[in-house]
């Protein structure tokens, strides 16, 4: 059966104001700043999660933090359908980071996909439990950590307590990690694990520095948050260079549709938050374990704060010239962050029950006054649409999104094919969509 749309698209009409699916919007209800709140304030209570603290008295150290975060998340999986997840392993001195053997020890929880044709497929959200004073290499100085990454951590516990009773088609893993401060190590070995079990994962994300709302210059902004993802795959194959060179798909990588995604999704249920997709990896030099999960080839992505405070960031609490450093507690704004931690919900809680998404789009119709796309759609019964997303070519975001219909090709009559970019996503009844997919192919 061919099934074929023709469309006269004369002007380009701004993205249309989509449905809600009130399953997302009850999941997102569910995030809750004051236990956030509770949650960062406990953490930075343990005084240093440096990686190579271990327990330094009651309460105090990496070991007793992890054993607490370890306990939360089992307390939230009890009598849900979240599995208790851990990757443990001894990374051994590096000469760099690591000093002596130490073992580290990623903990959360999986929420079991149900789609058994898609029983290797898997969203990874990832936090860092672990924290630094000034010097990196210090084990023993206070290191509160609040924002970095206590905040992150917060908001992988609440995502397991939004999605506790939820039925993806694919799996989620919610893991905090340790290790980041000394080079990534926990992250890095959680994505080589996945990878060699077989595991693909779709999307992931790490969020990293997302809860304080005063810059450094006294600005601030509790309405925006930013999305940092890389255009080309960092594992760019030379078939994929080959097409990057054919058809300019730098903006266009699986990294930047995954942050396309997770705004769209995260504006649509959460108002008052701005998601902005920032081109570039990370910011300037600087990173965080979505690089763990890039080197691996997954489309990964950083969700961070609008604007930073780096006298809070890697110093040891004290006050110097009456300016005061550290990462503590006070400049943690719960509301700001559920606020961002429900954009992540409303996005993960689409994406993880979303059909799969259109398979070997072909782009044709160069030297030809109309574009042609045609895709093969998947066997899944969940598809009851495709939605076509375009953008002129001298554009960086999406500039329409067209419903077709259950379709497997589109004619766009008098759209030259150079002028524009495509991807199309299907979707199901409620409106979740798949991750959108560019041309990965050039036809006739
Ligand atoms: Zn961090």
């Amino acid at each position: 059966m061919k099934l074929l749309a023709v469309l006269m698209l004369l002007a380009a009409p701004v993205l249309a104001q989509e449905r809600r699916d009130p399953r997302v919007e009850a999941v997102v209800q569910r995030i809750d700043p004051a236990r956030m709140q509770s949650t960062v304030q406990h953490l930075a209570g343990f005084g240093t999660r440096h990686t190579l603290s271990g327990t330094q008295g009651p309460g105090r150290g990496i070991v007793p933090a992890r054993e607490w975060v370890a306990g939360e998340f089992a307390a939230v999986a009890k009598g849900s359908r979240l599995k208790p997840f851990e990757d443990r392993f001894t990374a051994q001195p590096d000469g760099k980071r690591i000093s002596q053997a130490v073992e580290i020890v990623n903990v959360g929880v999986v929420l079991p996909g149900t789609d058994a044709a898609r029983g290797k497929q898997a969203i990874v959200v990832t936090a860092h439990y672990d924290s630094m004073p000034s010097d990196v290499m210090d084990p023993k100085s206070d290191a509160p950590g609040a924002i970095d990454d206590a905040s992150g951590t917060a908001m992988a516990l609440e995502l397991a307590n939004a999605l506790r009773d939820q039925s993806p088609a694919i799996s989620v893993y919610l893991v905090a990690v340790a290790g980041e401060e000394q080079g990534l190590i926990g992250s890095q070995h959680l994505a080589t694990r996945l990878k060699g079990e077989g595991l693909e994962v779709i999307a992931m994300v790490s969020v990293d520095i997302a809860g304080n709302s005063e810059g450094q210059d006294g600005v601030r902004d509790s309405t925006t948050a930013r999305l940092f993802s890389e255009g080309v795959p960092e594992t760019e194959s030379e078939a994929q260079k080959k097409l990057r060179l054919a058809v300019g798909n730098e903006n266009d990588g699986p990294a930047r549709q995954w942050a396309r995604y997770a705004q769209r999704a995260g504006e649509l249920y959460v108002s008052g938050l701005r998601l902005r997709v920032l081109l570039r990896r990370d910011r300037i030099a600087r990173g965080s374990d979505h690089m763990s999960f890039a080197r691996e080839g997954f489309p990964s992505l950083r969700l961070s704060e609008a604007r930073e405070n780096y006298r809070g960031q890697h110093q040891t609490p004290r006050t110097e010239g009456g300016v005061r450093y550290g990462d503590e507690l006070f400049r943690f704004d719960a509301n700001y962050a559920s606020r961002m931690c429900k954009a992540l919900t409303a996005a993960i809680a689409s994406l993880s029950t979303a059909p799969a998404p259109p398979q070997e789009v072909t782009l044709a119709g160069a030297v030809s006054p109309d574009a042609k796309l045609r895709w093969k759609l998947p066997a899944d019964a969940h598809i009851a649409d495709v939605i076509l997303y375009r953008r002129p070519a001298d554009a960086a975001t999406w500039q329409s999104a067209l419903s077709l219909g259950k379709v497997s090709e589109v004619t766009l009559p008098s759209v030259t094919t150079d002028d524009w970019f495509f991807a199309v996503a299907t979707a199901d009844a409620a409106g979740n969509q798949s991750l959108a997919q560019p041309p990965s192919a050039v036809g006739r």
